[in-house]
């Protein structure tokens, strides 16, 4: 699901190196209908779901002659998680746009490799008692929750003491308050270490991209916000530590390259070869690690104070994250205006606590009109 986007095209890649282990059946995306074609055509899926349905006539006739089955449609994309054939679910889909359809493949039973985190920040509860209730497994595509998940493993029943997610610093670790109000949609979306889709470097830039994590790990690992801790670390190389109750600390370390945890949640438990390259610890050397400063990198401190709060606080976090990235990318707004945005959208929507699914899509929409509220404003 979302074969187009950073997550979706890497995954592929992986499937291309491994076809003993992997068939595509259904290949996703919302409207990069050129890139989807090219995919279905080389990857040969049975079924095929474009989400916007005005390119529906384009993917048909494009794909129709090569016996490939087209759906269009928001609609077709959640249903078609409910087919026999699919042995697995890659839910790469960016934003809010995941949550139907990935709580539809929990009803199918379908394990499920989770890269979108927005869907676990806003419906995290909901989530987590899905996959208890139909037994459903979730495996993370992230960095750091896949070096959490892999930590975890054989350690079923030892209590955590706590994790602690590391953060690269994006590109404007060390930047001043004030040296952040110029910088410019180039350079915000200029990662140092990982490569990515649009949004996920945006959220990196300002931090809110761990605030989502710190969010997303309370779900998949059942924690507690006091157990989750944030640490920069800019070489990117361990992807995130657990410590345990007898003080001993376990972490997972790589070379920064997404193609390494969405293989193994694609391939878990098992561990196939691959031609990555291996860590050579002589060349790195250093690894670094140092506090992030919360009051530039505001976004991160909103995000524990929504986490804090619950019920749909944290929706109204991601709608208007959401909301003010798009704006960010579109040159509506400056860099630190995405703050702005999130901070007083927070402020002026009432909470409910737990709130249905229902309610979480009213918060959103809601949220979304606040933000544009907001944005005028900011922009007069
Ligand atoms: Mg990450």
């Amino acid at each position: 699901m979302g074969s187009t986007g950073s997550v979706g095209t890497q995954a592929l890649q992986i499937i291309e190196e491994q076809t003993d282990y992997f068939q595509v059946e259904v290949l996703t995306a919302f409207e990069n209908s050129k890139l989807l074609i090219e995919q279905a055509l080389r990857y040969k899926p049975n079924v095929v779901v474009i989400g916007n349905d005005k390119f529906y006539q384009e993917v048909f006739d494009a794909l129709d002659p090569h016996d490939i089955q087209v759906y269009a449609g928001e609609k077709a994309i959640e249903q078609v998680v409910e087919m026999d054939t699919i042995d697995m679910v890659l839910m790469a889909i960016v934003g809010f746009n995941a949550l139907k359809p990935l709580l539809r493949a929990l009803e199918y039973k379908k394990p499920i490799a989770l890269a979108n985190k927005e869907s676990l920040v806003v419906a995290g509860q909901i989530i987590s008692e899905k996959a208890l209730q139909y037994g459903t497994q979730i495996i993370p595509v992230d960095s750091e929750h896949s070096a959490i998940f892999q930590t975890l493993m054989g350690e079923l029943n030892n209590p955590i003491h706590k994790i602690v997610l590391t953060a690269s610093g994006g590109p404007f670790l060390n930047y001043s308050a004030d040296k952040l109000k110029n910088v410019s949609v180039k350079q915000a979306l200029n990662h140092p270490n990982w490569k990515m889709g649009d949004k996920v470097s945006i959220d990196s830039a300002t931090m809110m991209n761990k605030g989502f994590e710190a969010i997303a790990a309370k779900w998949l690992f059942d924690l507690k916000q006091e157990q989750i801790e944030v640490v920069i670390h800019p070489q990117s190389i361990v992807h995130s530590f657990v410590y345990f109750a007898d003080a001993s600390v376990k972490a997972q370390l790589s070379l920064p390259d997404m193609h390494i945890p969405i293989q193994f949640a694609l391939t878990y438990p098992n561990r196939l070869k691959n031609n990555l390259k291996q860590l050579d610890l002589l060349k790195t050397r250093r690894l670094e690690f140092a506090e992030i400063d919360t009051k530039i990198f505001t976004n991160l401190a909103l995000a524990f104070e929504a986490m804090k709060t619950g019920g749909n606080t944290p929706c109204v976090l991601n709608a208007s994250n959401e909301f003010a990235v798009k704006a960010f990318l579109s040159g509506r707004i400056g860099f630190v205006e995405i703050n702005k945005v999130v901070e007083q959208s927070l402020n002026s929507m009432s909470v409910i606590q737990n709130p249905s699914l229902d309610e979480l899509f009213q918060t959103d929409f809601e949220t979304r009109k606040k933000a544009e509220e907001i944005i005028n404003k900011l922009s007069n």
